[in-house]
């Protein structure tokens, strides 16, 4: 192991992986702009109440996986492990609910969850997602999966399952959960520890137990699907004709109940069952009691959120490939103690033309110099020796046609970027 190694669960996202993360963010940014999202940005930190309250206790995100600690003023600290509890937050701290309705933002950042680290899954990683707070049409969760889909499948991410369902709401729970305490009554023994807990705090979540979910009265519990109350199916009922009507493809599955506490009515997951276990790339849904546990009004809200570090590895999988070449329009090649000076005055005068241009700071030798502007596919190459100053010059090479001119050091600017604009490697702006 190096002497300073980076901590486990964490990654070094170098340059040339970097523009592909810079890709999918742009993207992810332009889609959800498209849909009136705006952006908002919550601090990295909150007191550990917000995530306790928000993401809920009995959940494995507060129970075993938040990065929390004391600071020097002695406050309970948690690193976020999640977007929604801290947007919901500011929501209602700012008072937001006092304009106007609903708001429809977007987040991006790094999130912190203490876990086992293995493909797909990190103590460092990062999330986009979107929330709705203030509406509780089920055009809008269509809206927000629909949007969902579009993403994903604008990345590149093409074979996807998404899977639905309701969760109904606090008199669907009640009822699903007297009769899932029965049934699941003589299994209790058998279960893991963490189920034993959950069938007193949380018993839905006992079907999404990793351990325990193929125990033959686990896979035989009734379903939250069979006791959602009047309203509750009526909106899932629409909620799945919308979808139908903006022609997204997916399968309800009764059996998903998301891992956080505070989902209501719609749950859903986008799968792409080829990058492994960690198959879920996207998973999001409803929850309509969020902003009223925080203090504020009783105001429905619904958003998702997707890891990026799972939509690369599906990218791959779907051979989205990126590949970006380290690469500028210009090199200049500066020979000589009376190049030094003419040189960074060049490369000042073409960046302020917007030409993307670097030069050599080792000293390097001409021919090394030429190998280094082939590499980074440079259009031309500016050579400036002792010779050239003296005579006002410099050499403008094309690279690829390997042709070369003396050409007067004030016309040089507006020559290259007449040959930029004429060849198809262009100016960046
Ligand atoms: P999982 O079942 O994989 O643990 P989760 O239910 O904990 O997922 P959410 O909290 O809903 O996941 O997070 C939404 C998305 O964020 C996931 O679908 C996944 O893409 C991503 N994600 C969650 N935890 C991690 C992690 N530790 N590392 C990388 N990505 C993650
Ligand atoms: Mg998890």
């Amino acid at each position: 192991m190096a002497e300073y190694a980076k901590p486990r669960g964490t990654a070094d996202i170098l340059p040339d992986e970097a523009a592909e993360w810079r890709y999918v963010e742009e993207q992810a940014r332009e889609v959800f702009e498209l849909y009136h999202f705006r952006e908002i940005r919550t601090p990295i930190f909150e007191h550990t109440e917000v995530f306790e309250r928000g993401v809920g206790d009995t959940t494995d995100i507060v129970q075993k996986e938040m990065y929390t600690f004391k600071d020097r003023g002695d406050r309970a600290i948690t690193l976020r492990p999640e977007g929604t509890a801290g947007v919901v937050r500011a929501f209602v701290e700012q008072k937001l609910y006092g304009g106007p309705l609903p708001v429809k933002w977007f987040y991006y950042g790094p999130m912190f969850r203490y876990e086992k680290p293995q493909a797909g899954r990190f103590r460092q990683f990062h999330q986009y997602g979107v929330e709705v707070i203030g509406a509780d049409d089920p055009r809008v969760d269509a809206e927000v999966i629909e949007l969902a889909y579009r993403f994903l499948r604008r990345v590149g991410v093409q074979s996807l399952r998404l899977e639905v369902n309701s969760v109904g709401c606090a008199v669907c729970r009640a009822r699903h959960k007297e009769a899932l305490l029965a049934h699941l009554k003589p299994a209790l023994p058998e279960l893991c520890a963490d189920c034993q807990s959950r069938y007193e705090k949380n018993p839905l979540r006992i079907q999404d137990c990793k351990i325990d979910h193929d125990h033959p009265l686990v896979r035989t519990s009734p379903t939250i699907t069979e006791y959602l109350c009047a309203d509750c199916s009526a909106h899932f009922e629409e909620v799945k004709s919308y979808l139908d009507e903006l022609a997204v493809p997916y399968i309800v599955n009764p059996t998903m109940v998301r891992g956080l506490d505070y989902y209501t009515r719609t749950a859903f997951e986008f799968m792409e069952d080829s990058i492994g276990a960690m198959s879920t790339v996207l998973a999001g849904g409803r929850y309509n009691r969020l902003v009223a546990d925080f203090g504020g009004p009783d105001l429905p809200g619904i958003g998702f959120a997707g890891g990026i570090e799972r939509l690369l590895l599906a990218r791959a999988a779907n051979q989205a490939q990126f590949v970006q070449v380290d690469r500028v329009d210009v090199y200049v090649i500066a020979m000589g103690a009376a190049a030094l000076r003419p040189s960074v005055r060049l490369i000042q005068a073409l960046r302020e033309q917007g030409v993307r241009v670097d030069l050599d700071y080792l000293s390097h030798g001409m021919k090394s110099q030429m190998k280094t502007a082939d590499r980074l596919h440079a259009k031309l190459a500016l050579i400036i020796g002792e010779d050239e100053v003296a005579q006002g010059v410099v050499g403008v090479r094309d690279l690829a046609a390997k042709t070369q001119e003396a050409v007067a050091v004030h016309d040089v600017v507006q020559l290259v970027l007449q040959i930029l604009s004429e060849s198809t490697q262009g100016v960046n702006r």
